[in-house]
């Protein structure tokens, strides 16, 4: 097949979040499978240059907001994988991604407008016909939609998949935002992209696409029902072939802890003496005290977002900090969630510590060496985190909430690989907490449970599968 891939961030060229982990993986996966996939997205200012060659193809895409030229770049990352650069400098040569310290990009409507219509409107300079147009989140809603606008004469064969990788970012926008991109008014109703009196991107990519994938399967569950679904849950029950749950696969070549180049030494599930190394370094790289005799050292990454829960964290850890346990953190984002973690490392200096910013070796290192991986989001629909510190062996204690049920399991069943818990409360993190506690005064039985999940198959090759199914049905 051939496959179309916008997607508004790509490993290694551009990342905020998993998003990009998967539309940097997946492609590469499929092709190994045979298909033919072009992925496409924005120029940003921090893509590495270095690889990438401008293309003859240049098109102007006409909007009533005004023109808006278009130059490719692209290059090669695998075998049948192209990747496409949009070089709109008024767009996309800017600090970040999708906003600054002031907020969201205030034209986002229009600069992801064009990455959906870019993507089409190359793909046809190209001679590139898809089979499946592959999008993913708000930021690609509109090209269901223009697959079936105007852009039905040039493909008339291709089918559309949007995959929701969170629901909580909708792409709601001002309605004055339809003539700007050339939207009918006829299409600001209740089934179709209006939302609450706005322009809602992701709904418009939900009601166009043919079908609607989203990260896991518990979180599929969680989405369609009223408790989960942030208002539209009725517009994905209302999907024929409902939401389809595939679990993200991870990098098995980068998250490889007997390869891993950023680690002092290396180990695997048949030799664990390394993680010790591992572990001693990470405490002198970020001065800690090691934790009192038998107390774990415990590890957090994660955007500072409120869906993370770090919150929790901070009112359910001190109890566990004054008898000698410690806690590495690594995350970027909201100044006002960094307070929580500031506050608790000026009280616990020797017992935590907190590295605010985006640190790719760190991630790696603090997987490699810390005892629990902790992860107590209030929904998360795949995660990542939990499937390389599986792979690492820093046993993950979760939420037992989207995609962490579904890949963590708990060592009640006595063939567990973590621990989980039910509720975003403080004592739910607390009791999870001193069951961490409690495994770990077992050596052996803590060993057991790292190498249980450290066995565990979380290569990308189950999940293309899976993909490769929602494309065939009813393929036209
Ligand atoms: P989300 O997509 O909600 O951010 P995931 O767990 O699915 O959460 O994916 C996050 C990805 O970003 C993982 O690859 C994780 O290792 C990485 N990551 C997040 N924050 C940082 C950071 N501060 N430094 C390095 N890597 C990070």
């Amino acid at each position: 097949m051939r496959i179309l891939f916008p997607a508004s961030e790509v490993e290694p060229f551009s990342k905020t979040g998993g998003l990009a982990d998967v539309a940097g993986a997946l492609p590469v996966a499929l092709a190994s499978r045979g298909h033919e996939v072009r992925v496409v997205t924005p120029l940003y200012r921090t893509v590495p240059r270095a690889g990438l060659t401008q293309t003859a193809r240049a098109f102007t895409l006409q909007f009533p907001f005004g023109e808006v030229p278009v130059r490719t770049w692209e290059t090669t990352v695998a075998e049948r994988v192209t990747v496409v650069f949009l070089d709109v400098p008024s767009m996309f040569d800017r600090e970040q991604l999708y906003g600054d310290a002031r907020g969201d990009y205030p034209d986002n409507a229009r600069r992801f407008a064009v990455l959906s219509m870019a993507a089409l409107t190359d793909a046809q300079a190209a001679g590139f016909v898809p089979d499946v147009l592959h999008g993913h989140d708000w930021q690609t809603g509109l090209a269901p939609l223009a697959l079936r606008r105007g852009y039905a004469r040039a493909f008339p064969h291709t089918r559309s998949v949007l995959t929701i990788h969170n629901l909580a970012y909708q792409g709601g926008f001002p309605k004055s935002a339809l003539p700007e991109l050339g939207l009918p008014w006829s299409d600001f109703v209740p089934g179709g992209v209006e939302f609450w009196d706005h322009l809602s991107m992701l709904k418009c990519g939900i009601v166009f696409a043919d079908a609607v994938t989203t990260v896991s399967p518990t979180y599929a569950r969680e989405i369609t029902s009223p408790q989960g679904g942030m208002g539209l849950d009725g517009v994905l029950r209302a999907k024929q072939g409902g939401v389809v749950g595939i679990v993200n696969g991870i990098d098995t070549t980068e998250w490889n802890p007997a390869t891993d180049v950023y680690l002092p030494a290396r180990f695997s599930d048949a030799d664990l003496a390394g993680r010790a190394v591992c572990r001693q370094r990470l405490l002198e790289e970020l001065r800690l005290q090691p934790p009192a005799e038998g107390m774990p050292l415990f590890g957090v990454i994660g955007r500072m977002v409120e869906q993370k829960g770090a919150d929790l964290l901070h009112a359910a850890l001190p109890v566990f900090l004054e008898h000698g346990a410690a806690v590495v953190v690594l995350g970027a984002g909201s100044a006002a969630l960094q307070q929580g973690w500031k506050t608790l490392a000026a009280r616990y200096p020797l017992r935590v510590s907190v590295r605010f910013g985006y640190d790719t070796g760190l991630a790696h290192l603090i997987e490699a060496g810390s005892d629990f991986f902790l992860m107590p989001s209030r929904f998360e629909p795949c995660g990542l985190n939990q499937l390389y510190s599986q792979r690492y062996g820093a046993v993950p204690v979760v939420h037992a909430v989207g995609g962490l049920a579904d890949t963590v399991t708990d060592l009640r069943g006595g063939d567990g690989t973590g621990i989980t818990f039910l509720g975003a409360t403080v004592d739910a993190v607390q009791g999870a907490l001193a069951r961490a506690l409690e495994l770990y005064l077992s050596p052996q039985a803590y060993a057991e449970v790292q190498r249980r999940g450290m066995r565990r198959d979380f290569s990308w090759a189950r999940s293309a599968a899976a993909y490769e199914a929602v494309y065939a049905q009813g393929a036209r």
